[in-house]
């Protein structure tokens, strides 16, 4: 594995995890309509609140080629996101829609569709580098982040701007809202997966709680 070179936020045919790449690879041959490549980003630069997902779905972002668009977990984000003001429409179709994010940025900390939805932490680290980067582009006032691996990574990243900063003192716990001197806010919240909605770990007011925490902080 290499570090990317420069100040890319993003590399469309990156392939440094080769894992992920050979995955891709194999993907693509199945479902030859579908995006297939490392998912970029979605949402201005300027934005104030950046949340930050695992790694794009199977047949969904890695499908559609935008962040939580096209699976189980697309809904109830956007509509939260659109019920809180931060998206123009409750409902992303596909990358070509006209749907618009307002002052929100949303991304993942792994870029390229994991088998399993499983990231390895080498590939963790590996696409961080390009997280820091929309970390210290961005400099959001706020980062949401879904789940426990996307907390991690979020952390990690920031502890390139925030020396000192000890990961062991901020642990991740839904509805936590960690303030980290000299770094955004970070909330953490359950992944609004399949599995966290259906079993009721996560419902949709719950998930509403996070987004009212974040409406204090970025108005
Ligand atoms: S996961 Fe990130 S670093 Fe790894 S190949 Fe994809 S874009 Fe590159």
């Amino acid at each position: 594995m290499t570090a990317p070179s420069g100040t890319e936020l993003h590399d469309p045919a990156c392939r440094r995890c080769e894992r992920l790449a050979h995955f891709l690879d194999e993907v693509r041959r199945k479902h030859p309509t579908y995006f297939c490549a490392p998912v970029p980003s979605f949402g201005p630069m300027s934005a104030a609140l950046m949340v930050v997902g695992l790694a794009p779905g199977m047949h969904g972002a890695n499908a559609s080629g935008r962040p939580f668009t096209g699976d189980w977990c697309s809904d109830l984000l956007y509509g939260t996101l659109h019920a809180f003001g931060f998206s123009s429409a409750p409902r992303s179709l596909s990358r070509d829609d006209d749907l618009q994010l307002i002052n929100c940025r949303l991304t993942n900390a792994v870029r390229c569709l994991p088998p399993q939805n499983k990231p390895t932490p080498a590939e963790v680290r590996q696409c961080g580098t390009f997280l820091l980067r929309e970390i210290e582009q961005l400099r959001p006032r706020v980062i949401v982040a879904l789940g426990r691996v996307a907390h991690d990574a979020v952390l990690t990243n920031l502890q390139q701007l925030a020396p000192g900063l000890r990961r062991s003192e901020w642990v991740f716990a839904h509805g936590a809202v960690h303030r980290i001197p000299s770094a955004p806010i970070l909330i953490d919240s359950y992944h609004p997966s399949r599995y966290n909605t259906q079993t009721g770990r996560l419902t949709p007011e719950l998930f509403s709680d996070i987004f009212r925490q974040v409406r204090e902080h970025v108005v």
